[in-house]
């Protein structure tokens, strides 16, 4: 997977800087500066802010290194009956929505279960699709399986095709009707 975006972005001259972290935005001069000092000249910067969890959570001493401890299948912190599940979780998956989706709906079994009376043994299996945009209609899809395999996460890569974009639409239309009737 990692190899194939890597080559998609050769393609398209784009240069990938891992490893490093922003340290300034200089708007003036329109440049980004790294860690190493390096200042790379934009365009148009587009930044994502680093994730953490709430203050709210940190005050109620539900987090540890700024997000709270669960455990990855029953999402339960150590608090008994109380649950973290999405960014503010360290869930074991990585911080996507899609995984938030599969720890919450572990959550919400188990809950359900409590509230009858009974149990349940649904857990958050840690896997998910991820869907990636090449442009020209053409999506790429990644099956991953964060928690089968001990030796750590599998995964499947399917190459960019047109024929990929329906799956993609049916995704993104079935979350969008079942959580806003749209
Ligand atoms: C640029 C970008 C692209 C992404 N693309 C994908 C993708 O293609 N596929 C994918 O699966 N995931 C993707 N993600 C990740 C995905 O958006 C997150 O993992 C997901 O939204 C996490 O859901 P969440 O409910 O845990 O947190 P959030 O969606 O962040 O929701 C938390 C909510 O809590 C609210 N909140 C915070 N503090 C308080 C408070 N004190 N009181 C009340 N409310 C509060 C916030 O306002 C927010 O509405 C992307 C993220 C980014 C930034």
């Amino acid at each position: 997977m990692s190899r194939a975006l890597l080559g998609a972005f050769a393609e398209r001259g784009i240069t990938f800087t891992p490893e490093r972290l922003l340290r300034r935005v200089d708007s003036a001069r329109r440049v980004a500066i790294l860690d190493d000092g390096r200042e790379v000249p934009y365009d148009l910067l587009l930044g994502v802010p680093a994730i953490r969890a709430p203050r709210v959570l940190e005050g109620c001493g539900l987090t540890a290194d700024g997000f709270v401890p669960v455990d990855p299948k029953t999402l339960e912190t150590r608090f008994p009956g109380v649950y973290a599940v999405g960014d503010c979780a360290r869930q074991g998956t990585p911080k996507a929505g899609v995984f938030a989706e599969g720890a919450a709906r572990a959550v919400a079994a188990s809950l359900i279960a409590r509230l009858r009376g009974g149990t349940s043994d649904a857990v958050h299996r840690g896997t998910g699709s991820c869907y990636i945009e090449f442009g020209a209609g053409r999506i790429g899809r990644v099956d991953i399986d964060f928690f089968s395999n001990p030796a750590g996460p599998v995964g499947i890569y399917h190459e960019p095709s047109v024929a990929l974009r329906e799956g993609k639409e049916a995704f993104g239309s079935s979350r969008r009707a079942r959580w806003f009737g749209l």
